[in-house]
């Protein structure tokens, strides 16, 4: 009889090592991507410092580890103005770019 719980003691060991092993697999992948894509980005235009892409209101952006600056890609500003039509920041962009409406 005991010899069927450890039986079944070890397949459950088993299984929690190959869930744990499988996490671990799939955090490593997912650094490699990470990796992988930031090796992609160019260098901070403002201090040669490495740029890493994080997420801000869903939106995609380039923020260098150095100097901290911020970039966007094209079309990026007017998707976060477009969203919020009525604050400071769209008023400002619509100021400065006024073509661009
Ligand atoms: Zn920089």
């Amino acid at each position: 009889m005991s010899e069927i719980f450890d039986e079944r003691r070890k397949a459950l060991e088993e299984e929690y090592f190959r869930r744990k092993e499988q996490e671990a697999l799939e955090k490593l992948r997912a650094k490699l991507r990470d990796q992988a894509a930031a090796a992609q980005l160019p260098p901070c235009p403002k201090c040669d410092g490495r740029l890493i892409e994080t997420e801000f209101e869903n939106i995609k952006i380039d923020q260098c580890s150095r100097c901290g600056g911020v970039w966007l890609d094209p079309g990026e500003l007017q998707q976060l103005t477009a969203r919020e039509q009525e604050g400071w920041f769209a008023r400002l962009w619509h100021s400065l770019a006024p073509e661009r409406n």
